[in-house]
């Protein structure tokens, strides 16, 4: 990807994303803020693009990983599909602009109307996970008339070496039909009246930084397709999910040409249809999370800087343990110390980092970097904490795309007893 972001002002050195100072964000929308840059979203989806001109293929981005209407819509307006897991997400991407015929539908617990919705709605293919869904799928189609794309997403059994709760194509995890099970599914597949069989896929895990676990699984997914044509099961496309990664912490990432080349040299000559379900790597260093500090509680063995971010608004340090770079809006001129940076909730894994050299000020504004993948989507409301809000920097413009929830929101679907 193009310059980190955000990028130090020239005049001052104070945080700018794109043309816009962090501060300014701060003083008009407050903090905590979600702050997005729309050329940096374009600039990833440019570069899958870019690599995969001149090859038949659909990029459906994984609407998980950041699914605000606006984000979802800057990248539909660039050809970008979308790959969703629930009726919600179908009606997010639709409303975002989404074209139906480029959705993709994952997730082992489709509900019957989910399925409904999604054949309504005329989408590109159902990635079924197991032989019930098909079932199910067959019948959901049947109701309404129509007939069901479908592919089966298959589980090749290789090691992402990622972390254990992002990683999905291991035979122990709960995604995807086994592998020695496909040519069966298929074949029943075959057979059912209202499903048409056009292709498969696989989704192996998440923040991978080495790209070859994908060309393993690519392999094992194209003896299926042979096997298949054999059995006379031609398939029209091949999905291989998402999962590359970016350099949380100042490692390198792969390119996103490194990962693409040793799976467009294997699929050279095939008329297979390639589509890719890229999440993190489309919008996680696109956006920042912008907090204030509220306090600071220097300590005997550990000095405390309490932000107005928490693990409600940004999940993965307390989830996954995981690093996000923290950085001043405003760098100061004293010597740095070690800080805890702490949320104000209720839980000693409320924490945004450890062990943070850091000079800082009560009120200083902090930017914690490439958190525009599963930040927001992942957020809460626990403590009753309204959630933040959402802003998408176009050249010298803040647009406000979602606004700070109010506490009152948050208790209004509920009733007292009579
Ligand atoms: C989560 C997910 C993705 C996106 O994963 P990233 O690591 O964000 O690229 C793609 N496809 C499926 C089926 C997923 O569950």
């Amino acid at each position: 990807m193009s310059a980190p972001l955000p990028m130090p002002s020239a005049e001052d050195g104070e945080l700018c994303v794109e043309a816009v100072r962090l501060a300014d964000v701060a003083r008009r929308f407050g903090t905590p803020c979600y702050v997005y840059s729309r050329a940096a979203l374009e600039a990833a989806l440019d570069e899958f693009t870019t690599g995969l001109s001149g090859v038949e293929a659909q990029l459906c981005y994984a609407v998980k990983a950041n699914s605000n209407l606006a984000v979802l819509n800057v990248l539909a307006r660039r050809g970008a599909g979308f790959d969703i897991v629930s009726g919600g997400e179908l009606k997010r991407a639709l409303a975002a602009g989404g074209d139906p015929r480029k959705i993709v539908f994952s997730g082992v617990g489709k509900s019957a109307d989910e399925m409904a919705a999604a054949l309504s709605a005329g989408i590109l293919c159902f990635n079924v996970e197991s032989a019930p869904e098909l079932e199910r799928l067959d019948g959901v189609a049947a109701s309404l008339g129509a007939r069901a794309p479908v592919g089966l997403r298959v589980n090749p059994d290789v090691d992402a070496r990622t972390h254990p709760y992002i990683s999905t194509g291991l035979k122990k995890n709960k995604f995807g039909v086994a592998y020695r099970d496909a040519l069966d599914i298929y074949r029943r597949a075959a057979g059912l009246p209202n499903v048409e069989v056009c292709g498969i896929g696989c989704h192996i895990g998440s923040q991978l930084l080495d790209p070859s676990p994908f060309a393993e699984a690519l392999d094992k997914l194209l003896l299926l397709v042979d096997r298949l044509a054999a059995c006379g099961i031609v398939l029209r496309h091949i999905d291989l999910g998402g999962g590359l990664g970016i350099a949380y912490r100042n490692g390198a990432e792969p390119s996103v040409q490194s990962y693409l080349d040793p799976l467009l040299d294997r699929l050279r000559g095939r008329a297979l249809k390639i589509l890719l379900e890229p999440g993190r790597r489309l919008v996680g260093k696109a956006g920042v999370l912008l907090t204030r500090v509220e306090y600071l509680k220097p300590g005997e063995t550990r000095n405390f800087a309490i932000v107005d971010a928490a693990m409600n608004d940004l999940a993965r340090p307390a989830l996954y343990d995981a690093w996000h770079d923290i950085v001043p809006v405003r760098p100061r001129e004293e010597a740095p110390r070690r800080w805890e940076i702490v949320g104000p909730i209720c839980e000693t894994g409320d924490f945004l980092g450890h062990e943070r050299m850091l000079a800082l000020l009560p009120g200083d504004l902090l930017a914690i970097l490439s958190a525009g993948a599963y930040g927001m989507s992942m957020s809460s409301n626990y403590n009753t904490r309204p959630r933040a809000a959402e802003v998408m920097i176009d050249g010298d413009e803040a647009h406000l795309i979602r606004r700070r929830e109010t506490a009152e929101e948050l208790y209004a679907l509920e009733s007292l007893l009579p």
